[in-house]
């Protein structure tokens, strides 16, 4: 689904992303794991066309998204929940989720997408006319997955979307993002919680100082005794 080959990203002359190469399978959950600084969300922002890289190439779907507009990339179907949330706060929940189908493709599929939305997400229904700024962080972090599944993806690129959020509401965001994957979708997840997103992971790559060192499958990077002993604290 997803083919990032030899990326490299500068911020002025500093170096984030270094030669990184990884794949996404098309219906997997891969886990990018790294410690504070290693580059995730760079990479992420790289991506889905928010920081321009220097070299390197990036497909998806069958498409060279290298250097494309953010814009682009989300209508080709890769959508992406940042770091953070990113919500608008004066805006109400309706209007923002309204916001993530101005795509073309998912413009067509706007009230049907939705009616999905508010099955998913309950809570956001019965708060669609509240401001999204007066909503709980756990609400807003269900209303930027909401507002990313009105552009229709295909994948979605998720920065820390446990961040914040108390046991409980970490514990509804991955039942969410598990039933995502259940009906279809292909997910890439950045988590500092690395045991719980190796767990569900089937593809993991382990990011250093902007460098790939590890890629495989989820199982074996748990039981790796290098990423037990950096990530795991065993
Ligand atoms: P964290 O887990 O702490 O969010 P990360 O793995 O997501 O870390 P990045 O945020 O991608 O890492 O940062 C990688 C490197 O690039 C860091 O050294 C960071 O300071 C630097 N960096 C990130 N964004 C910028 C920016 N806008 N301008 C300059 N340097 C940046």
């Amino acid at each position: 689904m997803l083919d990032v080959r030899d990326l490299d990203l500068f911020y002025g002359d500093a170096q984030a992303l270094a030669g990184v190469s990884f794949t996404v399978p098309d219906g997997s959950i891969t886990a990018i794991v790294g410690a504070n600084g290693a580059g995730k969300t760079s990479l992420i922002r790289a991506i889905a066309g928010m920081e321009p890289p220097r070299a390197g190439s990036i497909r998806f779907d069958g498409h060279d998204i290298t250097g494309k507009e953010s814009f682009e990339i989300c209508d080709l179907g890769l959508g992406q929940v940042a770091e953070g949330r990113q919500v608008f706060p004066t805006m109400s929940v309706q209007d923002n989720l309204e916001l993530g189908a101005m795509v073309p493709r998912a413009r067509k599929l706007a009230t049907q997408s939705l009616e999905r939305v508010w099955e998913m997400f309950p809570r956001l229904l019965e708060r669609r006319k509240q401001l999204a700024g007066t909503l709980s962080g756990g609400e807003q972090q269900m209303l930027a997955i909401g507002r990313c599944l009105m552009g229709r993806p295909k994948m979605i690129m998720f920065d820390e979307p446990s961040l914040g959020l108390s046991p409980a509401m970490v514990h509804e965001v991955f039942a969410i993002i598990r039933r995502l994957h259940e009906d279809g979708m292909t997910v890439v997840l950045v988590e500092q919680n690395v045991a719980v997103s190796l767990h569900m992971a089937d593809h993991a790559c382990v990011l250093e100082n902007g460098h790939v060192v590890m890629e495989g499958r989820g199982a074996d990077l748990l039981g790796d005794d290098r990423v037990r002993a950096a990530y795991l604290g065993l």
